[in-house]
């Protein structure tokens, strides 16, 4: 496990072509098939539960490992972040993102407003760039930024309160919207939540999958819905798995979804594919 883990952090921080191929990707702009192919995007369908059709997705990353094969972000983030290479690797996930869904809404009938969830981890919240990095992707793309969100976890966010309120004010300014991921799995200061221009919070999968085990259980979930919706924001349950999870979020009025119960995350093709199905939940 340990030998794993500094063997892959020595071949991403060895990894001297990602940013040249990155600063390459930004020059050229059509060019990024190597990229491609050693961290291709998959997207997971964000589900509008009154509906039960699908109202965006979440970009999720991968890398594709030439000799490891695919390993899984909860891997390999942590060492992009020791390493630094989750900045241009960040820039990419969401540079390759917005032009997909623009791509999306301009091709599929029905998909105008497609909308497209991007986390960002704590070093890319907390570097200023990152508000340039967003305004010249938006540009570049011309995607509209009231269809991006962007994803902070809550224990990012409650590291320096203060100052994080000011960045997500900044960002807010470029009209993109934001929310507060992993909610209610750290520490979270209810008496600042009011403060955080959010537009969503994202509960956890530990509350939902649990929420089957007792009125206990389902009472938490309850409480983080009525909370955030009292604080004019929009909830999107993670990690749904059965039609009894789906039937329990749909009662308490939460008013996204997400989960292997819809889909697993999907590479790019197969989520095209799933579009032009239009399912419905
Ligand atoms: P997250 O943001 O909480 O993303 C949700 C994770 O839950 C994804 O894992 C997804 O595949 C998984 N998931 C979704 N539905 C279900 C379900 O019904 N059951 C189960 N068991 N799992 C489900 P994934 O793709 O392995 O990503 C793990 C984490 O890595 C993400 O957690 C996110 O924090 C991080 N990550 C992924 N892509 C990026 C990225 O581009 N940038 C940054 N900074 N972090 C990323
Ligand atoms: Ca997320
Ligand atoms: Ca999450
Ligand atoms: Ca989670």
């Amino acid at each position: 496990r340990l030998e794993l883990e500094t063997d892959l952090r020595r071949s991403l921080r060895d990894n001297e072509h990602l940013r040249q191929k990155i600063h390459d990707l930004q020059l050229r702009g059509e060019d990024y098939s190597a990229l491609n192919s050693q961290f291709p995007v998959y997207y997971q369908p964000i589900v509008d539960l009154p509906s039960g059709r699908i109202a965006g997705f979440e970009a999720l990353v991968r890398w594709e490992h030439p000799q490891r094969g695919r390993v899984f972000p909860g891997e390999f983030i942590p060492l992009a972040e020791e390493t630094g290479e989750i900045i241009p690797l960040g820039a990419w996930v969401l540079e390759e993102a917005c032009r997909q869904v623009r791509q999306w809404q301009q091709q599929i009938p029905g998909c105008e407003h497609l909308t497209i969830a991007i986390n960002l981890s704590g070093k890319q919240f907390n570097q200023l760039d990152l508000l340039d990095t967003i305004a010249t992707t938006l540009e570049l793309t011309q995607l509209d930024p009231h269809c991006v969100k962007l994803e902070i976890t809550e224990s990012v966010v409650m590291d320096e309160v203060e100052a994080a309120i000011a960045m997500l004010n900044k960002m807010k300014a470029l009209n993109v919207k934001l929310g507060i991921d992993d909610f209610g799995t750290g520490y979270s200061s209810l008496s600042y939540l009011h403060q955080f221009p959010t537009d969503t919070l994202k509960v956890d999968r530990s509350f939902v999958s649990r929420m089957e085990q007792g009125e206990d259980k389902r009472a938490i979930v309850k409480t983080i819905i009525d909370l955030a919706h009292n604080l004019n924001m929009e909830v999107v349950a993670e990690g749904i798995e059965t039609p009894e999870e789906l039937a329990r979020l749909r009662s308490l009025a939460c008013e996204y979804g997400q989960g292997y119960f819809f889909a697993k995350p999907l590479p790019k093709h197969e989520a095209t594919a799933l579009l032009h199905s239009n399912p419905r939940w």
